[in-house]
């Protein structure tokens, strides 16, 4: 198991307009590890995905918690975990299918969970109706550094 180099912990309002707040945050703490234009942009949607849904889905009539956490694994992995006390959800597997929403008539197209999965290395979701749920995603950077190039 490789250590835990760095890590935050922040409390977001479930404020539409905190999500851009959470992307900056993220990439913020993901530049420490020099990642690419690229890895910090797939960075910002895996956290805006998730994020978005604690605010439209886990919160859809109130303001919750959303909380974020961030861990720099060894020198080149990165965890993060995002969690909400909200509405949860009744069948994980069938909300993680592409195109599934339940909220088609927002014109949601069920791809949150598609764009988590494609833009980082490992999704998992823990959820319980009326308790709440949390998203784990981890993402390994590619090295640079070493000679000044990616590999
Ligand atoms: P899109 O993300 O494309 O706008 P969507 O949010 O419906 O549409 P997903 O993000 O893939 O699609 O989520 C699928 C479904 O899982 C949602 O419709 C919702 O029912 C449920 N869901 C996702 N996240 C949460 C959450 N944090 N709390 C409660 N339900 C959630
Ligand atoms: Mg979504």
């Amino acid at each position: 198991m490789k250590n835990t180099a760095n890590y935050m912990k922040i409390t977001l309002a479930g404020h539409s307009k905190n999500e851009s707040i959470a992307r900056m945050c993220a990439a913020a703490f993901a530049s420490q590890l020099d990642p690419t234009i690229e890895e910090v942009s797939d960075i910002k949607a895996a956290v805006s995905e998730a994020v978005t849904n604690c605010i439209v889905h886990a919160y859809p009539d109130s303001i919750g918690d959303i909380d974020i956490k961030m861990k720099i694994i060894g020198d080149d992995t990165l965890y993060i975990k995002i969690s909400d006390k909200g509405t949860g959800i009744e069948d994980v597997d069938k909300a993680m299918e592409p195109m599934f929403t339940t909220a088609p008539e927002d014109d949601r197209a069920g791809l949150g969970f598609a764009v988590m999965q494609s833009f980082t290395d490992s999704l998992k979701v823990r959820s319980k109706p009326g308790k709440g749920t949390a998203v784990t995603m981890i993402k390994t950077l590619r090295r640079r550094g070493r000679n000044g190039q990616t590999d």
